[in-house]
This record gives C-alpha cells, structure tokens and sequence, in this order.
C-alpha cells in the first residue's frame, strides 16, 4: 500500500485513541473481513453463523512471532476460545498458523504449542485446522501435522494448488488419509516454487479436486471462484464423500446460503483480533475491485 498517494497529512493525524486517520479508514474496510477485535465478537459471529445453517471456522490474526512472550500468550487465546466455542455451544473448528505458535523459530515449539491447543480442543469436539503460510514453511508444517495426526485424528491442513509442489504432497498426505483443505494460495511465491499464472493455478486447483473426490475423505474446498465449486458439485454426484465448501467471512456472501440450500455443508472462515492489516491487505489484492473500492470510498469520505 503507498500511503503516500493517500496524502500524508490524512495518513499521519493521530486520532483519542492513537490510531491514524488511515488506519481508522482502513479498519472500517477491513471490518467486512473480520469480526472485531475480540474473542466475544468472534463467538458472536460464529453463533450466527451456525443460524444459517453453517460451520465456524474461528482463527485469532496475527503470525510471524518469534518473542516468546508473545507466542504464550496467542496459545492461551487459543486454549480460552477452544472452551468458549464449547461453552457457547458452537459448532465448528480453530484455524491456526504455524507462526503464531513458534514455527518461525523453531518446529519443536510450534509442534509443542499445537499439540496444546489440538488436546484442549478434541475435549470440546472442535475440529483444528492448520493453515499453509509461505513456502519456507510447507515442508516443516507438513511434517509437523503428520505427527500430530498419528495421535488426533479431528485435525486437517491447508494445501496450496499455487505451489508446485502440491500435487506430490496431496498425493503423500491422502496415503496418511490425512484431512485437506485445498485452497489456491494466498502468498506471492517465485516463479520456481508456484504456478504464476491464473490458468495454471486453476488447472492445479481442479487437478486436486479430482484426487480429493476419488481418494480422500473429510476434506474442504476452500475458494470464492465459481467455477471451482461448480467443479466440485460436479465430482459429488459421481462420488459421494464427506466434504465442505469453506470460504472466508465477507466473501461471495449471497452464494453461502445457496449452496447450503442446495445440501452441502458451508463453513466459514472467522478471523478476529487487533493484527488485522496483513490479513486485510490479502483479502485488498485478491480482487481489483477492492483496490478500486478502497480508494473511491476514502475520496468519499475524505473529499480529498
Ligand atoms: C476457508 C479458507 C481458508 C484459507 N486458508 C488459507 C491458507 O491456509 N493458506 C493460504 O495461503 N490461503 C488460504 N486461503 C486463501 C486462498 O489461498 C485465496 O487467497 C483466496 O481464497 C482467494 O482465492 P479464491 O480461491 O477465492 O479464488 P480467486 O481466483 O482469487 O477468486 C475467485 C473469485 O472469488 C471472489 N473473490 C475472491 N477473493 C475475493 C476478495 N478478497 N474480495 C472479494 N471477492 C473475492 C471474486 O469473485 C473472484 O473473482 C483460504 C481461503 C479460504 C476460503
């Protein structure tokens, strides 16, 4: 983001509260994408959510933490919201990323920390994802899951149809009958690690599909493109397998209940916290739009 096309002197006011005036604007974009700051409004959300008949999937922001003050204190979140979900009586799962509970420094920790947070969770019947951060990560949190799924077996993990390398890895983890989500990459990777182009990304993306409706089980297809879900609803008739449709809180918000309507299981993915901006940021670059609608509602209500 170049704050300085937005003009320094709206950027650095410093409003009651600290925050600038462009961190206001871009918390009241961003509040389309997650449900507040704190846990309660998460539950909230979540709560609403299994109203209209779909999963929870609640993940509390931030990631790359290497002070270990920090990484006790976002497990602890994690342990107190895997027993409010039970005690509020929501139905659906954590999603957690590996650099929250220590992966950036080191695997021992991070596997520790999860194991934590995956045995508080399994008491409450809460399913625990592990999302796929940048590809420096995906050998260690590949590993790391198939450790942790030997012992807890309500436990998936993200695969990203960008990188290379995922055909292979699905291919691995569907002989552990390990449980994915398949999504098709949020991280700018090289072009020797990942697919650069739409059609390839796409092309991987259905690839997988496939493999997952003819060997998996218990899996998600994670994504707002039409037409991979139509892709999807397509390989169901052949194959009947237990899976979900998973897309991200404020997006593609009229197709949710249509797909609910139509039978399938939705869950959608919550995130809440105060370290909204590089998850914001993603979400912003996604669609074209978005940067469009960023900035013509600042021109809006700034009238600069
Ligand atoms: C439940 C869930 C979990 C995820 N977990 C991970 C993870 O662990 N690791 C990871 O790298 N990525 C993860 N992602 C993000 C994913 O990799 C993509 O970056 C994101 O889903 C956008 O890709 P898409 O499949 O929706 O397809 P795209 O081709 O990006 O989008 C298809 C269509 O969806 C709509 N759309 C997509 N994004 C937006 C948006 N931001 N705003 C408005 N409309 C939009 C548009 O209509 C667009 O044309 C997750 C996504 C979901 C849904």
């Amino acid at each position: 983001m170049n704050y300085k096309l937005l003009g320094d002197e709206h950027v650095g006011r410093v409003g009651r509260d600290g925050s600038t005036l462009m961190e206001r604007f871009l918390f009241s974009i961003a509040k389309q994408w997650i449900a507040g700051n704190t846990m309660d409004e998460a539950i909230a959300y979540a709560r609403d959510a299994n109203k209209k008949q779909m999963g929870a999937i609640i993940n509390r922001l931030g990631e790359h933490m290497v002070s270990g003050e920090q990484i006790e204190k976002t497990v602890s979140e994690y342990l107190m919201l895997a027993a409010n979900m039970r005690k509020n009586g929501v139905i659906g799962g954590i999603s957690i990323k590996p650099t929250q509970v220590g992966l950036a420094k080191s695997a021992r920790e991070c596997t520790n920390n999860l194991e934590r947070i995956i045995n508080k969770a399994s008491q409450s019947q809460s399913f625990v994802w592990i999302d796929m951060e940048s590809s420096e990560y995906t050998e260690d949190t590949i590993s790391i899951y198939l450790k942790l799924f030997e012992k807890y077996e309500r436990l998936g993990i993200a695969v990203q149809a960008n990188l290379r390398r995922t055909g292979r890895d699905v291919s691995m983890l569907l002989r552990h009958g390990a449980k994915i989500r398949l999504v098709k990459g949020a991280y700018r990777e090289n072009a020797k690690t990942a697919f650069r182009t739409r059609r390839e990304v796409d092309g991987n993306y259905r690839k997988i599909t496939e493999s997952l409706f003819s060997e998996g089980n218990e899996f998600a297809i994670a994504t707002h493109d039409s037409a991979m879900i139509d892709f999807a609803v397509k390989l169901s008739r052949d194959h009947e397998r237990r899976f979900e449709f998973q897309m991200l809180k404020g997006i593609r918000d009229e197709l949710k209940p249509k797909l609910v309507r139509n039978g399938f299981s939705v869950s959608e993915y919550i995130p809440y916290g105060t370290n909204w901006l590089p998850y914001s940021i993603r979400r912003l670059k996604e669609k074209k739009r978005n940067i469009l609608l960023l900035g013509s509602s600042f021109l809006q209500s700034h009238r600069v």
